[in-house]
């Protein structure tokens, strides 16, 4: 057996993982994960009902975490894995931490940041969108199905 390989859709799985936490605890089921050198350094999944906070998103909670292990500010060496494209408070706040690379798996028309804020994260910020998409959007379908 060798080990499976690292690659943006191996970690997708992992911000996936914390998606389907986050709806089992009643969250809406966006995850996240950063990595730096092949490892996940920081998992977080929105809180924002156990938080009673509207700015608890995984991408803002990911950020922290990510900071405090590295004990750093910025977070130029890492990609975050976000199952949903950012909004814009969470783009600005990888912008802000300066993250290399942001890779995410469905689009957002309504709130994501490529719409109305397309110049938020930092110039260097290498952006890919796609990745395991259809598994990422199924998610939040299945989340607001079982809503409405
Ligand atoms: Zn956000």
């Amino acid at each position: 057996m060798t080990a499976p390989p690292l690659d943006d859709t191996y970690f997708m799985k992992q911000a996936l993982a914390e998606a389907r936490t986050a709806a089992s605890e009643g969250e809406i089921p966006v995850g996240a994960v950063i990595v730096c050198n092949n490892q996940v350094i920081a998992r977080a999944h929105n809180q924002t009902e156990l938080l009673n906070d509207a700015t608890a998103h995984a991408e803002i909670l990911a950020v922290t975490a990510a900071s405090g292990t590295l004990g750093a500010k910025y977070l130029t060496e890492c990609t975050l894995y976000v199952t949903v494209e950012p909004c814009v408070m969470c783009a600005g706040a990888i912008g802000w931490a300066q993250l290399s690379k942001v890779v995410y798996g469905a689009g957002d028309e309504k709130r994501g940041f490529r719409r109305y804020a397309p110049q938020a994260l930092h110039p260097k910020t290498v952006v890919l969108s796609g990745v395991l998409e259809a598994e990422c959007a199924e998610e939040m379908q299945k989340f607001f199905r079982e809503r409405r």
